[in-house]
């Protein structure tokens, strides 16, 4: 009871960020890390200019 396995504090921690273009539909899959309590991928905009359109998941690498 409450023990979580795999549940590790490290400063790297990975996650696989999927992004899709609501406007043209492109998908983009990145690599994030988590900084700050946010996921920090490069990530800047779609091919078509987009900037805030997105769909986005996240799951840890
Ligand atoms: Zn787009």
């Amino acid at each position: 009871m409450g023990t979580e396995q795999g549940e590790r504090i490290m400063s790297k921690d990975k996650y696989w960020v999927r992004i899709r273009c609501k406007r043209c539909g492109e998908r983009f899959i990145l690599k994030g890390r988590m900084r700050k309590g946010q996921i920090e991928t490069g990530f800047k905009q779609c091919l078509c200019d987009n900037q805030t359109d997105f769909d986005i998941h996240t799951e840890r690498c």
